[in-house]
């Protein structure tokens, strides 16, 4: 539960400027660690992917992945940052339990990548995001907290560490100060977050899924009285790992921070945690008690010094930002500007384009995906792409329809069934018995009867009332539990009444 004093947000806009500051990590895909040839596949046995480097063991040397040096200038690249012609790694000196060789290797003073910047909108404004550095390094294990009820550390009995994540190549992006954002500002991150995600997914060179700890952030606000130039105290949100959580945990932050300076209060430099459920954060470490890291060059890797023609190269490979990348599907699938945004707000964008991918028509796609689906994902609280649903599915559903092998009405059970986990939208049409009647007969039958039991209603059809038909086609549909081509029964009944 939370404890704070909270200010209400639009009081708190009134009379402060929110300050932000973004650090995101990313977990490249390459297929090996940073600096050793163990997997990096994720969901192994504990510690089946581990060897002497990465466990840091005496005598064993580290050697650098090319291929990580190479996804992390990438992404410095889709940045808009320059990269050093010449740059070393760093210990980051610390004793945990996660960490075997007391430091992790990453980068100081001499990051690959620095000063970029990127262009996100929020509320058709845009703003354009400082990027200080974005820096290779690498992840730590991972301990697990056994015999407590909450899985934190706090009353756990005993913990087990997996080092199957120590090592793995990590890029971590920090942005400078972010100023002028308002009443925006958990927006702004939330997009700005969202631009990485798409950037980093279309550069290829991680699978950036937050719930699996591929892309990471921590959220740093501060208050600035308005008028004043003077940063405020900050704290750093850790353990965000939603989309919707970064935008969430800094209305709160926003709001515990504006509540403790009006009170005349003093924020305290601290990290703090996320609590999804409760939706608060609690304090963690302060800044006294931060930790001395001691970091100094690496002495067991040679320098990283990327020639300016690979980096030319590398260039030439980044496809164009997301925004730029939307609106030529915007032109290619004949979506409206306001089609698009909404699309695009929805984080449907990927999903339809698979399920165009897969084989279905462009709006036909996003209309499975931005209304039936979205309602589901919607009740859930959970992202589209976490549905039980894929764009195969999706697309598989709508060839059905194409093919006139079930209607809309049909269809939209289907995908109930395909979300409900009975398997593949052809098994489902096949094992329910759900196809619709194409046989002639069957239906003519069916009309007979509607008709003869309507006497009424046939007469004025008959006498060319043809609105009167609907009432007919709705008994029939019903007759046939909805299995017909409403189409072609209308045609059938007109000519039955001749
Ligand atoms: P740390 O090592 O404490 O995480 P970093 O420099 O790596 O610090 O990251 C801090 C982040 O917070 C950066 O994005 C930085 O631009 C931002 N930041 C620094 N000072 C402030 C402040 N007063 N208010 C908001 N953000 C800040
Ligand atoms: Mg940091
Ligand atoms: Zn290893």
């Amino acid at each position: 539960m939370s404890v704070d004093e909270l200010m209400d947000f639009d009081e708190v806009i009134a009379s402060y400027d929110p300050v932000l500051g973004l650090e995101v990590h990313v977990e490249l895909n390459t297929a090996s660690k940073m600096f050793c040839s163990c997997s990096t596949l994720f969901g192994a046995d504990p510690n089946s992917q581990t060897c002497p480097v990465c466990l840091g063991l005496p005598g064993s040397l580290p050697v650098v992945n090319g291929k990580a040096v190479e996804s992390s200038i990438r992404i410095g690249l889709a940045l808009n940052c320059s990269i050093a012609q010449w740059c070393r790694f760093a210990r980051k000196n610390y004793f945990y339990p996660d960490m075997t060789k007391n430091f992790q290797t990453s980068q100081y003073d001499e990051p690959l990548c620095f000063d970029g910047e990127v262009d996100i909108e929020v509320n058709q404004q845009r703003f354009t995001i400082p990027i200080e550095r974005a820096h290779m390094e690498e992840d730590a294990g991972k301990s697990v907290h056994r015999g407590g009820t909450t899985g934190r550390i706090l009353g756990a009995d005993y913990s087990l560490m997996d080092y199957n994540r120590a090592g793995v190549p990590l890029v971590e992006i920090v942005t400078k100060p972010i100023f002028g954002t308002g009443a925006d500002a958990p927006a702004v991150a939330r997009a700005y977050v969202t631009f990485l995600r798409d950037m980093i997914r279309d550069l290829g060179v991680s699978d950036v899924r937050m719930e699996q700890g591929s892309l990471r952030c921590d959220a740093n606000v501060s208050l600035m009285p308005k008028g004043s130039t003077t940063l405020g105290t900050r704290t750093e949100t850790k353990n965000v790992n939603s989309l919707r959580s970064i935008e969430k945990a800094l209305r709160y932050e926003i709001c515990r921070q504006g509540a403790v300076l009006a009170s005349g209060g003093r924020v305290i430099q601290e990290t703090r945690h996320w609590h999804e459920d409760g939706g608060f954060t609690s304090p963690g470490r302060s800044k006294e008690q931060a930790e001395d890291y001691r970091y100094f060059p690496e002495p067991d890797l040679v320098p990283i010094a990327p020639s300016p023609q690979w980096i030319d190269e590398l260039r030439q490979t980044i496809p164009d930002p997301p925004a730029v990348r939307q609106a030529a599907l915007r032109d290619l699938w004949g979506f409206t500007e306001l089609e698009m945004r909404d699309v695009v707000a929805a984080q449907a964008l990927e999903l339809i384009e698979a399920t165009v991918q897969a084989g279905s028509p462009a709006h036909p796609a996003r209309k499975w995906w931005m209304t039936q689906l979205a309602r589901h994902a919607n009740a859930a609280q959970i992202e589209l792409d976490q549905l039980a649903i894929s764009p195969q599915q999706v697309a598989e559903v709508q060839a059905l329809i194409d093919q006139g092998v079930i209607n809309d009405k049909v269809a939209r059970s289907v995908i109930e069934s395909v979300l409900d986990g009975e398997g593949n939208p052809g098994e489902i049409v096949q094992k329910q018995g759900l196809a619709v009647v194409s046989d002639s007969s069957l239906l003519q039958a069916a009309i007979d009867e509607v008709i003869a039991a309507n006497p009424d209603v046939a007469d004025k059809i008959r006498a060319g009332k043809v609105q009167a038909v609907g009432a007919l086609i709705g008994s029939v549909m019903t007759a046939m539990s909805g299995k017909a081509d409403a189409a072609k029964v209308r045609e059938m009944i007109v000519a039955s009444l001749s």
